[in-house]
């Protein structure tokens, strides 16, 4: 007979063996007893955790004549056609592989014919978050007029995902993740039912790496159990487990943690493509950390063998870090897992993660307080204020000076070029800030979210991250606050997508290029200078000329009136930032 998996051949058939659920199969267990039986039921959680064997379980205990105190007899015809998959009244749906509109309208087409051979039509629909949003809605059909002897239960990894509208028609049952003493002790039962010996230490290491999931568990005891058949050892866990996530994820950590952006970025590729979970590696670092702050403060306290890491990891990796950073980069992790919540493309938002943990030790003033990091950029608005109110006055006493041809001597200077490739051309920039206008950014903003829905999803990922900062008629800057994502945004095809998508919604071509955050102020500036508004160094200094925001806003207004070119020009560029920092 040739080998079955653990999971497959442990796979739980009865509610008292799902392993770490009890607050759920007893409620289940209940229903069936009372027969107060719900027409849909979502079985929300991390994979695996028994939501699809639940169901099963579910679909026989309700079905099944045997059924004694909520649990199936698993022996009668209809339970044992229904863990063998061959009852046709249990209807099994991956919705990973069939999430198409045509599949769930099938069902509503048959949901209507009662069950043929067993009490109910159960209708288990894996993974349904991966339902279109043509599906959900026939799916919502169904839901709202549910036929008689008619049970659906839809599981998912992914329940933020699901509509509202069809959350509100089911029964929810939350699955947690497995404790590692869960996973142990079913382990230990297993394999004490298999007559295989093992060392307990060994479990341990697998039940942690296993990550709340039992079948995960499972499999790595099988890998382990490959090793040597009769004997479970440590140092065969150690292989299997630690040497793959838990490596890698202190690898990352160690190379953020060392400032070593690159690095980690790439380490953070080879855990996404070995299959990590975003909101999983967040946690896991902040596992980590707490691990780092527990073994600093109180060693003893730490049950090392749990944490998969060996002395020698940790103290390396305490002497890397001050609890200053540690306590910085949880900030960063809990922000990002926030951010990360209501996007369909975290890969991006964990890359920026990557470089602000990898920056968190070099800002030590900043991350210690915020008050100190807030009146930092307060002097950075003021000095910000500062100049263009130099400007305005310069403007004010210079009426008569037209706009001056581009020089290209000086265009060349501002022509930067990094390590890694350009990062902002001053010839895609200038034509557009001749010609910029606010109405013309507002426009841009306005139609900022039909631009987006029209992007492939190649591009969705890095658009997340730009916004418009200036916009002429039939172009627009964009700016980015990371330096590599402006890199990569320059790589890759971005900037043509965009410029399509404007091009469509405004008619003609439409110029879209990139510019850094931080230099864009300065780009400004150097515009005004190339242009012959602003020559170059003010006889007032800052210190003594300050007038409030509003009075700004009313100097603006008075030229306004006065339709003066030239300031007319730097109002469109600069008027609404000094309104801005007066609404700040
Ligand atoms: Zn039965």
């Amino acid at each position: 007979m040739s080998y079955q998996a653990l999971y497959r051949v442990w796979r739980p058939q009865r509610f008292d063996e799902l392993v770490g659920q009890q607050l759920i199969t007893t409620t289940l267990k209940n229903a069936i007893i009372t027969k107060q039986i719900s027409h849909a039921y979502l079985f929300a959680g991390p994979r695996g955790t028994g939501k699809t064997s639940a169901a099963k379980i579910f679909a026989k205990a309700v079905n099944c004549h045997h059924q004694k105190d909520g649990e199936p007899c698993n022996k009668c015809e209809t339970c044992r056609a229904i863990t063998a998959g061959r009852l046709n009244d249990v209807i099994e749906i991956d919705a990973a592989s069939n999430n198409s509109v045509d599949e769930i309208r099938d069902i509503r087409d048959k949901v209507k014919y009662a069950p043929t051979q067993a009490d109910y039509k159960v209708y288990i629909i894996d993974e349904v978050h991966m339902l279109s949003t043509g599906a959900f809605n026939a799916l919502l059909k169904t839901l709202e007029e549910p036929p008689a002897n008619v049970i659906f239960i839809l599981a998912t990894t992914e329940p933020h995902k699901i509509p509202l509208t069809i959350i509100s028609r089911v029964q929810r049952f939350d699955f947690r993740r497995i404790s590692a003493q869960d996973a142990f002790e079913r382990m230990k039962y297993i394999l004490d039912q298999k007559k295989v010996t093992y060392e307990e230490k060994a479990l341990w290491v697998i039940a942690n790496a296993a990550e709340g999931g039992m079948r995960d568990a499972l499999s790595i005891l099988d890998q382990v159990m490959s090793f040597s058949d009769n004997h479970v050892k440590l140092a065969d866990a150690l292989l299997v487990t630690g040497s793959v996530e838990k490596q890698q994820l202190t690898a990352y950590f160690s190379q953020a943690a060392k400032g070593d952006s690159g690095a980690a970025l790439q380490s953070l590729a080879d855990l996404l493509a070995a299959g990590k979970d975003g909101h999983r590696l967040i946690e896991d670092l902040i596992t980590l950390i707490r691990d780092l702050l527990l073994y600093r403060e109180s060693p003893e306290l730490l049950k090392v063998e749990q944490t998969g890491l060996t002395d020698e990891q940790l103290s390396s990796m305490v002497k890397d870090t001050t609890p200053e950073m540690l306590y910085a980069m949880i900030d960063v992790l809990n922000e990002t897992e926030q951010e990360m919540r209501f996007t369909t493309h975290p890969n991006v938002y964990l890359e920026v993660m990557t470089v602000k943990l990898s920056q968190v030790d070099q800002h030590p003033v900043a991350q210690q307080s915020a008050p100190a990091a807030d009146s930092q950029e307060v002097d950075q608005l003021k000095q910000q204020v500062d100049q263009l109110q130099q400007e305005l006055n310069r403007l004010e006493n210079s009426n008569t000076t037209k706009q001056a041809p581009v020089n290209p001597a000086t265009n060349q200077v501002h022509h930067h070029k990094s390590n890694k490739g350009r990062q902002f051309n001053v010839h895609q920039i200038y034509p557009i800030l001749e010609k910029a206008s606010r109405d013309n950014l507002n426009r841009v903003v306005d139609l900022w979210p039909d631009m987006l829905s029209m992007l492939q999803p190649i591009d969705q990922g890095l658009v997340e991250f730009t916004k418009p900062v200036a916009a002429c008629a039939d172009g627009v800057v964009l700016s980015f606050d990371q330096a590599f994502l402006l890199e990569r945004a320059n790589d890759s095809s971005l900037a043509d997508s965009i410029s399509k998508c404007f091009s469509k919604l405004v008619g003609g071509d439409f110029a879209v290029t990139f510019v850094p955050t931080d230099k864009w102020p300065q780009i400004r500036q150097d515009f005004l200078v190339a242009h012959g508004y602003l020559k170059g160094k003010q006889k007032q200094s800052p210190s003594q000329h300050q007038p409030k925001a509003s009075q700004q806003v009313a100097v603006q207004e008075e030229k306004k009136s006065a339709d003066n070119g030239v300031v007319g020009k730097a109002e469109q560029l600069f008027g609404s930032d000094i309104v801005k920092v007066e609404d700040d």
